[in-house]
């Protein structure tokens, strides 16, 4: 841990320690680089704002054929893993219910980013905490612990990315916000996922863990005419849901995909920062993992042999790009046709059926 004191210089800053950034961090010590990230947040990975729900190894290869190597990148410890799942409920405005084979598992996520950023730092990154980067002026980045000097800077701080900003990238435009919270209870080892006006545009869940269930609600503002906190009481209410957290923690979901250009000289982004989340259902944690272990080693390998930057962006393509880009165009139909009222919503999961809902979750063309 570096002391606010010292003149901070590095090789490779990277900006946000959540998955994105404790994964890049990590890769890019590996690389013997010297790596600092700063997490402007008290701790780690606190408060949550995450369904908290990670898709099995078998089901991520099964999303990105491309990815070599996914046992070592999500060997994540088992007592880690809170609770296995065995498959998701799909469930329409009139309580119909698909199920779907899908195995995954669900993780405690302040601990689960807790871990990611040790492991980066036993790899010898170093980690500030309560340093928040505001921009890049005269080639240095601003935080409120100083300016920071470095060689690659990269954005791996969220959806509102203020790196992609200082490096002239688009951010996400049409982000969705989502709320979460804690109930208390027993609940089946499906995730349950609920369509219709009760979350227009999105949905709201159910994901079980031990003895409690991470609860939420999404929603597109296109469709939508209230506020979360009433879509999430209606939730709430109608489940007869014990909430046990003191308060709705929320935040904004990417929904249209990747950004095209990922690199602007000396800077990359990474993760939600780069709209690596899967349209359809917002799942992020793989792909932040995915691309963040790219965007590391590039990095890594960019300070000790010169490796050009441009590397990250072809490598994540490799893997991410195709896939992103079938669920954001199955997003854009579910738009379209599905979402806008209840009726829709019914007929076309009913058309949809349980095969083609499968093909929409794992990010794969419905037709033919
Ligand atoms: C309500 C909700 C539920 C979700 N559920 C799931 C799920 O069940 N499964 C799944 O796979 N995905 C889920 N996602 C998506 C997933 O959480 C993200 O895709 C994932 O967190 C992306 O990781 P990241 O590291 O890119 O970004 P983040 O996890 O957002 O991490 C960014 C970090 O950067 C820090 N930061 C931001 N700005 C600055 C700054 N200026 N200076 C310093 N630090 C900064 C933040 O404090 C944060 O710690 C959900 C998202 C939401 C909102």
């Amino acid at each position: 841990m570096i002391s606010l004191v010292d003149k901070i210089k590095t090789d490779i800053l990277v900006v946000g320690s959540g998955p994105a950034g404790s994964v890049t961090a990590r890769y890019a010590a590996m690389k013997g680089a010297q790596v600092t990230f700063i997490e402007r947040r008290l701790e780690v990975g606190v408060p949550v704002r995450c369904g908290e729900m990670i898709p099995s190894n078998e089901e991520i290869k099964g999303m990105f054929p491309n990815l070599e190597d996914a046992e070592s990148l999500f060997d994540i410890p088992k007592e880690l893993h809170l609770r296995d799942i065995k498959g998701i409920k799909l469930i329409d405005p009139k309580d119909k219910c698909t199920l779907l084979d899908f195995t995954g598992y669900t993780i405690n996520r302040d601990k689960f980013d807790q871990y990611l950023a040790d492991e980066a730092q036993k790899e010898g990154a170093d980690l500030i905490k309560s340093c928040q980067f505001k921009e890049i002026k005269d080639g240095k980045a601003v935080t409120t612990c100083g300016d920071i000097e470095y060689k690659v800077i990269i954005g791996a701080d969220g959806p509102g990315s203020r790196v992609a900003q200082s490096l002239g990238l688009m951010r996400n435009h049409m982000p969705y916000p989502a709320v979460t919270a804690q109930a208390k209870g027993d609940f089946e080892p499906y995730v349950q996922m609920f369509f219709g006006g009760i979350a227009p545009g999105a949905y709201s869940w159910v994901i079980p863990k031990i003895g409690q269930a991470n609860i939420g609600v999404g929603f597109s503002p296109k469709f939508s005419n209230g506020t979360l906190s009433h879509y999430f009481d209606k939730f709430v209410k109608m489940h007869e849901f014990d909430v046990i957290s003191d308060k709705l923690e929320g935040k904004y979901v990417p929904s249209e995909g990747a950004i095209p250009k990922t690199v602007a000289g000396n800077g990359m982004v990474v993760g939600d920062a780069a709209g690596h989340v899967i349209s359809v259902n917002g799942g992020g944690i793989p792909l932040a993992l995915i691309a963040g272990r790219f965007c590391g080693q590039v990095a890594g390998d960019n300070i000790k042999e010169g490796r050009s930057l441009i590397d990250y962006e072809t490598l994540w393509k490799e893997v991410l790009y195709k896939p992103l880009k079938i669920a954001a165009n199955n997003k854009r139909l579910a738009d379209t046709f599905a979402f806008g009222s209840d009726k829709r919503t019914e007929i076309c999961m009913s058309i949809l059926g349980m095969r083609r809902m499968g093909k929409l979750i794992r990010c794969k063309h419905l037709f033919p």
